[in-house]
């Protein structure tokens, strides 16, 4: 079957894809480097079949005593292991005479043999210098590296010498690939599908792992990348005098110093490692964020239905859990400060959601003032507040690192008791953002109106809680929210935003 020269279907193969592969195979190239260089023809091949169809095709062409082909010199054509003389000289097995067996049987082991044997002759790929070799050694540091994590989908991404890199773009500019694929990507996914073979239970995806393996294949060192695991919840903060986050030391910004007794932070402890410490535990992390819907000043307790969070985790070992184990721990063991309930597992996605929520707060204030404070009287005025909209300048507490505007917001629902010591309770609704302290208080004229220019006496706040804050299915659609009282469609858009970046201090 050697081809007569004017054979329709040798003449029907483009000169331009032969004419790039003989102009590579002036290097000494692999079979995977080769075929790389043609990756999107021929759909379901590998780049090693490709590669070596083209040396078969070559060597067929190039046999031809015809002047069509003056690109495969006689170097390249030496270069080419099924020519017959070659395989003679160097003592290797004839590939198979007949043309018939070895189509179709085109990866029989003799065949295969003496082809990598003849390629690496003349010393490694000049190109990946034989990586391909070693895929699954490769894929062996990998599951090496997989064994100590869990996860149900990764990747794997290498990293390459830039060496490589400029060979493989030297090449592409010499000979022009056709369609060319990097090396990276094939070793990604050879080294990928290796690993996908050999562990059960998990899928290979690119676009968002579990964990990504990146390795680097000519030191055979790895890392990688671990999505964090994320935790959604409502805490309860059961004490005055701790901070949402942790609060590192202003003086020595974490490091320690006599300001701090060498603690290096401002309070001894926080919601969030009251939460994250069990926690980081249990999944084995190296880390954990706590990501509240707004945040409460360090003197006020969060109580009631408590406040939505997403606890993110860094760089965990274990991803799995059951949130009712979780919260009992967490409640036994920080029970006293702080306790969590509804605890589900979130995505990234989440985290902004939570933060930038619209959302509904109830609060709970014990109020005195050096005035007797009337029963009806703070009725009536308090009824006032939830009528109008609250203009608010930013407040004196917080002007050092908020930016200085009014902001509107909106009272749904306010009730009042007038204790017998004089002093009273007042239940408020509000919009998130609206600075409670302040809209009693006043602020010295920067909230108004505020239960104290209504009332026209002085009023101070003695404590604050935060009862509950609302959001999703329990503040419903926009129009559901009238269930608390008032419409708020309209003023629920971009201020609810803004107000969880400005949450209630
Ligand atoms: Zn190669
Ligand atoms: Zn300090």
């Amino acid at each position: 079957m050697n081809s007569e020269p004017d054979d329709p279907a040798i003449d029907r193969v483009p000169a331009d894809l032969l004419e790039t592969a003989a102009c590579a195979l002036s290097k000494n190239l692999c079979d995977h480097c080769l075929g790389r260089l043609f990756a999107k023809l021929g759909f379901g091949l590998g780049n090693e079949e490709r590669g070596r169809a083209l040396r078969v095709v070559l060597a067929m062409v190039g046999e031809r005593e015809d002047e069509s082909t003056p690109f495969i010199s006689r170097e390249i054509l030496e270069r080419l292991p099924v020519h017959k003389e070659d395989i003679q000289e160097s003592g290797m097995e004839p590939a198979p005479d007949t043309p018939t067996s070895s189509w179709n049987e085109p990866s029989s082991p003799s065949f295969n043999r003496a082809w990598m044997e003849e390629v690496s002759e003349g010393g490694k790929c000049w190109l990946c210098e034989d990586v391909f070799h070693s895929l699954d050694e490769l894929a062996s540091v990998v599951l090496d590296e997989a064994s100590r994590w869990e996860f149900s989908t990764f990747s794997v991404g290498c990293r390459m010498d830039p060496r490589t890199v400029e060979r493989e773009q030297l090449l592409w500019q010499e000979c022009g690939g056709v369609s060319p694929e990097p090396i990276k990507e094939e070793l990604n996914r050879e080294i990928g599908k290796r690993v996908f073979e050999r562990l059960d239970g998990v899928e290979f995806d690119r676009a968002d792992p579990d964990i990504t393996f990146v390795l680097d294949p000519l030191y055979r060192s790895i890392t990688c990348q671990v999505k964090p695991v994320f935790i959604l919840g409502r805490y309860r903060k059961l004490v005055r005098g701790i901070p949402q986050t942790r609060w590192p030391c202003r003086h020595c910004r974490g490091k320690g110093c006599d300001r701090c007794g060498g603690t290096g932070r401002m309070y001894e402890t926080s919601v969030e490692e009251q939460i994250g410490k069990h926690v980081v535990k249990i999944l084995e992390g190296e880390d954990f964020k706590l990501h509240g819907m707004g945040r409460e000043d360090v003197d006020v307790m969060t109580l009631g239905t408590g406040r939505p969070f997403i606890l993110e985790v860094r760089r965990p070992r274990k991803r799995t859990f059951s949130p009712v184990d979780l919260e009992k721990v967490i409640n036994e063991g920080s029970g006293e400060m702080v306790s969590v309930h509804s605890l589900r597992r979130a995505s990234r996605k989440e985290v902004p959601l939570i933060k930038g929520a619209p959302s509904l707060k109830r609060y709970r204030a014990l109020i005195s003032s050096t005035s007797s404070l009337d029963e009806e009287k703070v009725k009536y005025n308090i009824s006032l507040l939830a009528k109008s909209p609250i203009e608010q300048r930013t407040p004196v507490r917080v002007a050092h690192r908020r930016a200085d505007k009014v902001r509107r917001k909106w009272v749904h629902e306010a009730s009042v008791e007038v204790l017998s010591d004089g002093k009273a309770v007042i239940e408020l609704l509000t919009d998130g953002g609206l600075y409670i302290k302040e809209l009693l208080h006043g602020d010295g004229g920067r909230t108004e109106p505020s239960l104290s220019s209504l009332m026209e006496i002085p009023i101070e706040v003695e404590t604050l809680d935060v009862m509950g804050v609302l959001f999703e299915d329990e503040m419903g659609t926009k129009e559901g929210v009238e269930s608390h009282g008032k419409k708020v469609q309209g003023h629920n858009g971009k201020h609810q935003t803004d107000a969880q970046k400005e949450a209630q201090e």
